[in-house]
């Protein structure tokens, strides 16, 4: 949700996860790391904090440290305002996910040395909470499905073409 004092630094509340996240760099930001993200990435002296109103407003949201990934659901939809990587790569092993090809190669064989590396990979949508600072990427439901064939309103549509 955005709130007026905080969408003057360019950053909005997420409920769901209880941080604040930073909608130009698309990463969530913890209590801590909000005054040291907006001093180092986006140069502070241009906004001129009000840090005895920028604590009052994160304690009234309740904004916490951090958010165990453990806790996200099961098809957990796409989290507003978070980098998303709509093709990352996911182990068939153990379901980690990583961002690139090589990337999954080396969990592989780290991970699984004994099992022949896959010769092809399943593609998914996947989100960290802080992708520049390369945290684990966790598999969400994007919220604009790009429409395919196998899309059930698009084969309803083909069909009355059809017919
Ligand atoms: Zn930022
Ligand atoms: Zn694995």
């Amino acid at each position: 949700m955005s709130h007026p004092y905080l969408a003057t630094f360019g950053i909005c509340f997420n409920v769901f996860l209880g941080l604040i996240i930073c909608l130009e760099c698309g990463c969530a930001l913890g209590t801590k790391s909000i005054v040291l993200h907006l001093h180092d990435v986006h140069q502070e002296e241009h906004f001129r904090i009000d840090h005895t109103k920028l604590n009052q407003v994160l304690t009234e949201l309740q904004v916490k440290e951090s958010f165990d990934l453990t806790n996200l659901p099961i098809n957990c939809p796409e989290i507003e305002g978070l980098h998303l990587s709509s093709n990352a790569y996911i182990c068939f092993t153990c379901q980690h996910i990583r961002g690139t090809l090589k990337s999954i190669q080396t969990h592989h064989l780290a991970c699984h040395p004994n099992i022949p590396m896959p010769t092809s990979w399943k593609r998914v949508a996947a989100q960290q909470l802080h992708h520049q600072n390369r945290t684990s990427y966790f598999q969400v439901i994007p919220r604009n499905l790009p429409s395919n064939e196998n899309d059930i309103a698009t084969q309803f549509f083909i069909s009355l073409n059809q017919n």
